[in-house]
């Protein structure tokens, strides 16, 4: 494996959410706690990604508050990045970025399935524009960007989200009947899009829209730990850090961070049973 295998970027941008603004700051405060003495870099599967010199960091980018404007410079560096044919991960800003993302990597993977782990389906034809972080996964879909999208953890929709998600066939996984997540046969390559409300509030309370009932921190660990497809990207978005509490949420971010990277890094393997 080459050095440096994964790449980061930053992505600080909030101009398009539709409640409150803050998540533009996420980025440095993730790969802060990322760095933290309070924990170091091994992940639970029993991988130093400090030693494994894991992380090539494209730094953040410089974004405009126009959306029109910062969405085509999100989706040119994202490309650059998916040139190099590593995997990407991308911190922070509101999840309109996932849309310029997924146009980036649509150049290099024609076949995409996303796993969308969110409260919120974000499938709004329109909510304030059509740019919104509402609205990403109605851009993907009718973009035709992935040929699947398999939302988790979803506790609130509307029936206009109800008849976009027929329309786009996405598999809804509610979170009233997350059980269902065992039997998920998911295909590679796969994109993960992680925001960060899918947990409950008690778990990351650094988040805009508050939607009690979400997964605990172990919930999204063992649904990344059993992957079993090539992960070829991911974000983890919505973090606002104007609303967490003693880094709590900077720290749940750092570490689905780690675990996302390393299930990357196992290329669709199986963890190592028992290492310790
Ligand atoms: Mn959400
Ligand atoms: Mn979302």
């Amino acid at each position: 494996m080459s050095a440096r295998p994964i790449s980061l970027l930053g992505l600080p941008y909030d101009a398009s959410s539709s409640f409150l603004r803050g998540p533009a700051l996420a980025p440095p405060l993730i790969r802060k706690a990322l760095a933290s003495d309070s924990a170091n870099y091994w992940t639970e599967d029993g991988h130093d990604l400090a030693v494994a010199n894991t992380f090539h960091d494209a730094g953040d980018l410089e974004l405009p508050e126009d959306a029109a404007q910062a969405l085509p410079i999100i989706e040119n560096a994202v490309d650059k990045l998916c040139q190099h044919g590593r995997p990407v991960i991308c911190l922070g800003g509101d999840h309109s970025v996932t849309y310029p993302i997924l146009r980036a990597f649509h150049k290099h993977r024609a076949n995409l399935t996303i796993l969308h782990l969110d409260a919120h389906p974000d499938l709004y034809h329109d909510l304030n524009g059509p740019l919104s972080h509402a609205c990403p996964f109605a851009r993907i879909m009718e973009n035709q960007l992935a040929r699947r999208l398999v939302q988790v953890g979803i506790r609130t929709i509307s029936q206009h989200q109800l008849d976009q998600a027929r329309r786009f066939r996405a598999e809804v996984i509610t979170m009233q009947h997350r059980g269902k997540i065992s039997a998920l046969k998911l295909d590679g390559p796969l994109y993960l899009s992680l925001d960060i409300d899918v947990l409950d509030p008690a778990f990351a309370p650094g988040i805009s829209h508050y939607e009690p009932g979400g997964m605990s921190v172990r919930d999204v660990l063992d649904i990344s730990q059993a992957i079993r497809v090539p992960i070829v990207g991911a974000d983890i978005v919505e973090y606002n850090p104007t609303r967490d509490r003693h880094d709590q949420t900077a720290m749940v971010c750092a570490k689905l961070l780690k675990e996302i990277a390393a299930a990357m890094l196992r290329g669709g393997g199986a963890p190592r049973p028992d290492w310790v």
